[in-house]
């Protein structure tokens, strides 16, 4: 077989409605982009498909629903001059080849109907610039004019055109090199790498929310580091996430050293990766050092400290997520929280009581596993035996909530005294005796002075409102 004839990569259904519907217009069309890399590295079937008309790709969306048995519905997009219609299991993009020219404060190019080579150029990186003919007498045939397979061969991410005007014309294309290189664990070409640092400040230009879609991807990848260490030789770290590259540097005094705090964050990022595919604790593990930053203190007798890093660190989360745009949901409040609790387990280990871990419990809820999670990722020492004390320790914490939230229910703790009981009992219209009887019996449960069951809760009710002065 020919070796440039990748006919397997077309087993698709619509595949072949795509041709005949090609032929009818008299066209030319190419699958290309994603599609065509991702069948090359065997990533597993892509469920968007990127075809390329040359013509009108309106037109050949239209035809190719006329043909297929579903008469799918065609979305028309015609400021891009694009359509995109559904079958079976795919979305299938169609747009008309085009040639692009860029202006310096958009990355929205002029643009005008061109060749396939013409389309090809315009494309981010050469092993994104393979199309596979759709056609009859050539159906498979790999065009590849840039070397793309060469590239993906020596996991190489590199620019078709020269790098310095392909990340000014489309800056949003230095976050995709960087995405990809995370992604597929590809290394980005020396000169492209270069030319990202050249041009970082024309990040500017680019929405928040297409950088964020980016640092999701790169979150999301299995070692989310390579992205953030790339972001950060190249300038891009410091523009986007400056609380992170603030985390840089090692200060000595008077022969007292502190950890570099960014690449021992990056280090926690990985070591939670394996255990969580929940993309905001591994957001939290980003950030659960950021206060560490403004709270840095010498002093003579402690040496480096961080006083109160995690209130700090948990107040800067929100900022930086209104900064980026990022949603200011529970998502954020979940980063907030995992931030501002994430010591409180390493100060139980040394000192596991049942009251501190009913605390814990209660203050946690349902994130206490989450949490639990990111401080043993938060374990980076050197030092085996260290390391495995110190999961021995979480260990032991892990197995004493286990205990104490099968003895003790605390994880949906509603105490079993409601205010208007209180109310009802003294006589009292809204007043803050009320919060105080209520707080005190929360208190007393945690400490396990009660137990968290209605009777003794009376009880307790009855002797706080008489110390209070208060008559039933
Ligand atoms: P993924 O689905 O993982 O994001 P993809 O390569 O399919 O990968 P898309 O964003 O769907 O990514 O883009 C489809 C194709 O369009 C790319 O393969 C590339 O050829 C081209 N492309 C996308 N964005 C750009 C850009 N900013 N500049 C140039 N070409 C781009």
């Amino acid at each position: 077989m020919n070796p440039n004839n990748y006919k397997k990569a077309l087993q698709h259904a619509i595949f072949p409605y795509i041709t005949e519907a090609t032929e009818l217009l008299n066209l030319k069309s190419f699958v290309i982009g994603g599609f065509v890399r991702d069948f090359i590295l065997q990533r597993g079937i892509t469920k968007d498909i990127d075809v390329v008309a040359v013509g009108s790709g309106i037109e050949l969306a239209k035809k190719v629903a006329q043909l297929l048995p579903t008469r799918p519905k065609v979305q028309v997009f015609k400021t891009y001059g694009t359509a995109m219609l559904r079958y079976q299991d795919v979305e299938i993009e169609f747009v008309g080849a085009r040639k692009e020219s860029y202006t310096e404060n958009s990355r929205n190019p002029e643009v005008s109907v061109g060749s396939l080579q013409d389309d090809q150029n315009r494309r981010d990186f050469t092993i994104n610039a393979m199309a596979l003919s759709l056609n009859k007498d050539s159906y498979g045939e790999l065009l590849d004019p840039f070397g793309g397979i060469a590239d993906l061969q020596s996991k190489i991410i590199r620019t078709p055109l020269n790098p310095d005007i392909t990340y000014s014309d489309d800056p949003l294309r230095m976050m995709r090199a960087i995405r990809f290189a995370t992604q597929l664990d590809f290394e980005i070409e020396k000169g492209s790498l270069d030319a990202i640092h050249r041009n970082c400040e024309r990040i500017d230009i680019i929405t928040k929310e297409r950088i964020v879609v980016e640092l999701q991807k790169i979150m999301e990848s299995p070692v989310p580091s390579i992205g953030f260490l790339l972001l950060e030789k190249t300038g891009l770290l410091e523009r986007l996430i400056p609380e992170l590259t603030d985390l840089k540097g090692v200060d000595e005094l008077e022969g007292q050293k502190h950890k570099d705090n960014f690449y021992h964050t990056l280090e926690v990022v990985d070591n939670i990766a394996p255990n969580t595919d929940d993309v905001w604790l591994r957001w939290a593990a980003l950030l659960h050092d950021i206060g560490k930053a403004p709270t840095k203190r010498f002093d003579k007798k402690n040496g480096w400290t961080f006083h109160a890093h995690e209130f700090v660190g948990s107040k800067m989360v929100y900022k930086l997520f209104k900064r980026l745009k990022m949603p200011l949901n529970n998502k954020m409040k979940f980063v907030q929280k995992m931030v501002l609790l994430s010591s409180r387990p390493i100060v139980l280990a040394t000192d596991v009581t049942d009251s501190a871990v009913r605390r814990l419990i209660f203050d946690t809820g349902e994130d206490l596993d989450s949490l639990m999670t990111l401080c043993e990722a938060d374990i980076t020492t050197k030092n085996p035996v260290k390391f495995k004390r110190y999961h021995n320790n979480f260990k032991v914490v892990r197995d004493k909530v286990k205990e104490v939230e099968e003895r003790d229910r605390v994880r949906d703790f509603q105490p079993p005294i409601s205010g208007e009981l209180i109310m009802e009992t003294f006589n009292l219209k809204p007043c803050r005796e009320i919060g105080q009887i209520k707080d005190a019996i929360k208190e007393a449960i945690l400490d396990g002075e009660i137990s968290n069951e209605y009777n003794q809760c009376f009880e307790f009710m009855i002797a706080k409102g008489e110390a209070l002065g208060l008559k039933k």
